[in-house]
């Protein structure tokens, strides 16, 4: 039999582990798996999302920081346990081939947020940069929306750019629509340069406006000599193309003055701008107008 000590401590360590589990953020995701599937169907038919808007920065006129344009980024707001980050909810999106909707919702959010925080006392245009999947560029119907998007969007003096990711392979169709939406308005980015599937033919295929370095690459700026190579010459191809980078997850002045060294002119980062709700992103347009 076990005596009362013995199970005292059983009971701390149980409660130790789950103190750790929590601390770490990993409780609520490994107690309710089985059920956020179910949630996440249903947050996605009530539009349970929040888009975090994070400004890109521009140096190109000497020392001020100009904002080039924001980033939308994707929250799940999950009633119960709150605010989930995208790193932590996509898998599951694309695993249940939920992906079309999901970015049917970042156009109707970022739309609306956009619409009800208007820019029309500026006189210039600003740029508005949304993850899309290659796979969303595959159906016309998702085209159309795309079209009706860019409509509102410039209406409301908003240049929209489309960023891609190299995750999923980019085939034929996805370069000929790509192509289109390029003719009629959209950019486009090539996101996380350098570290997914994306082969170079890519950038001589697709005339990208801009191509964004992956932050993997800058978190070891300064103490790796070889990825400071790799970036360098990133930076050199691209403007050898005449694709302007864009350099991610500035966390640090090192950083922004071995780039601006090299060559770069505008970057995003938590040195410039967190992810900021669409109020705060707006007033800090306005602000550096
Ligand atoms: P991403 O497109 O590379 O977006 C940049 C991510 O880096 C964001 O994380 C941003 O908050 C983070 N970041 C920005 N500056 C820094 C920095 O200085 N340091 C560090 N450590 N991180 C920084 P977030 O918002 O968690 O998004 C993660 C990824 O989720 C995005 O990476 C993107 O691939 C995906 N994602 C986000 N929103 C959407 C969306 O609406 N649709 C799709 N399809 N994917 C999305
Ligand atoms: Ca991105
Ligand atoms: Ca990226």
């Amino acid at each position: 039999m076990l005596d009362d000590k013995v199970i005292l401590f059983l009971f701390l360590d149980v409660i130790l582990i789950f103190v750790a589990l929590i601390y770490m953020g990993k409780l609520s995701t490994l107690l309710l798996k089985p059920c956020l599937l179910i949630d996440l169907q249903q947050s996605i038919l009530d539009g349970n999302f929040i888009i975090m808007y994070q400004p890109i920065v521009s140096t190109t006129n000497g020392h001020k920081k100009n904002i080039y344009g924001l980033e939308a980024l994707i929250r799940w707001n999950h009633p119960k346990i709150g605010l989930i980050m995208p790193d932590e909810f996509i898998p599951l999106v694309e695993k249940n081939n939920l992906m079309d909707r999901l970015t049917d919702i970042l156009l109707q959010k970022t739309l609306n947020d956009l619409k009800n925080n208007d820019i029309f006392n500026l006189d210039k245009t600003q740029n508005i940069s949304i993850n899309i999947p290659p796979s969303y560029l595959l159906k016309s119907i998702n085209i159309k929306k795309l079209v009706l998007y860019r409509d509102n969007l410039i209406k409301l003096n908003w240049q929209p750019c489309i960023e891609i990711t190299e995750r999923e392979k980019i085939s034929e169709q996805v370069i000929i629509s790509i192509h289109y939406l390029r003719k009629i308005g959209f950019k486009f980015s090539i996101d996380d340069f350098g570290s997914g599937c994306t082969a170079l033919y890519l950038l001589q295929e697709v005339p990208f406006d801009h191509l964004k370095i992956d932050k993997r690459f800058i978190e070891k700026v300064k103490n790796d000599n070889d990825v400071n190579h790799i970036i360098t010459t990133i930076i050199d191809l691209s403007k050898k193309l005449d694709i302007k980078p864009i350099v991610e997850g500035v966390e640090n002045r090192q950083q922004v003055e071995y780039l601006k060294g090299n060559g770069c002119e505008i970057y995003q980062g938590y040195y410039f701008y967190k992810p900021l709700n669409i109020k705060t992103a707006i007033n800090e347009i306005i602000k550096n107008k």
